[in-house]
């Protein structure tokens, strides 16, 4: 299946968001999922037009709000391969309390940051990965604010896969995406995206001097936890890991915990039909006949309330 659209790639030339929407395709195409079971779902940013670029039923809705969407699409229809996508500025300026709440539910998304520490629609301003003290080339000065860590806060809210990649290692990347889409609970790709036109601090050298993959360096890494007590006896090395930016930058899988239920699995001990009915497969109309009148609820809750 070949998962490229007609859309025009309207990108800068060397832009990493190329290499990140080859291995979104690849692993799409290597996972064989049909374009009408995968909902692509994109915020605002450079990276957000990806969803015009692949195909499937996808979304490109608000800025921040891709997980939102994305949380929804995958309770109105649990069967559904579902992708939230942004920048750093989308997911983790204005969408952080989403990419935050997402964690606790555990619900069976994927969501890839393409981080390249500025926001390069807008023409440059400081994303929230940016370092402090750092000044790329659109800044007045340097960036006063401390830098978000999207892998440590993802291990703090809560994601069960939590893997870095890099956007000119395209194979790599592919199989982490598809390593997150496999595994059953909320998933991080953070992706590592160099910008030319407007991050000249972080670029393509200032990163390959940096990166090494961690099942290389450390080949006894193992970053898979299926007990509480393995938790607690990985959790120390995993952490050190998780911290780790500077004059090294670890890529790979950090984590992946398959011994917590998904929000799938807690609504399906409530609701007993969940999985074989979700509400994305109820019928709406009888006849013709809507089953729910909105005039009717908003008379109720609204008018008469
Ligand atoms: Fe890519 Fe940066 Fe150009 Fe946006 S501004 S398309 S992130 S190179
Ligand atoms: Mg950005």
């Amino acid at each position: 299946m070949d998962y490229k659209t007609p859309a025009w790639v309207q990108w800068c030339p060397g832009c990493g968001n190329f290499g990140i929407l080859a291995a979104l395709q690849r692993a799409f195409a290597e996972l064989d999922i049909e374009p009408s079971k995968l909902a692509v779902v994109s915020g605002i940013g450079c990276s957000g037009r990806s969803c015009y670029y692949i195909k499937g039923s996808n979304m490109h809705v608000l800025h921040g709000r891709a997980i939102p969407a994305a949380t929804g699409i995958k309770l109105a229809n649990p069967s559904l391969t579902v992708v939230a996508l942004g920048g750093d500025g989308d997911m983790l300026g204005i969408g952080v309390e989403h990419f935050v709440s997402v964690g606790r539910r555990n619900i069976d998304i994927t969501v890839i940051v393409h981080d390249n520490s500025v926001y390069g629609l807008t023409k440059g301003q400081a994303g929230p990965t940016l370092p402090a003290w750092v000044q790329t080339k659109a800044l007045p000065g340097p960036n006063l604010h401390d830098n978000i860590n999207p892998v440590l806060l993802a291990f703090a809210s809560g994601y069960t896969f939590i893997a870095r990649g890099y956007a000119y290692h395209v194979e790599q990347t592919k199989e982490l995406i598809k390593q997150a889409i496999e595994h059953k609970g909320t998933s991080l790709v953070q992706i590592l995206q160099p910008c030319p036109t407007y991050n000249n601090i972080m670029t393509k050298r200032w990163y390959e001097e940096r990166i090494y993959y961690l099942h290389e360096e450390e080949p006894d890494w193992d970053p898979l936890v299926s007990t509480y007590d393995e938790y607690l006896e990985k959790m120390p090395r995993i952490l050190l890991k998780l911290v780790e930016w500077g004059d090294k930058i670890p890529l790979g899988v950090f984590y992946r915990n398959i011994a917590k239920d998904t929000f799938e699995d807690r609504l399906s001990k409530i609701i007993l039909n969940y999985r074989e009915m979700p509400p994305g497969k109820r019928p709406v109309h009888v006849d013709g006949k809507p089953l729910v009148n909105p005039w009717d609820i908003f008379k109720e809750k609204v008018l008469e309330a």
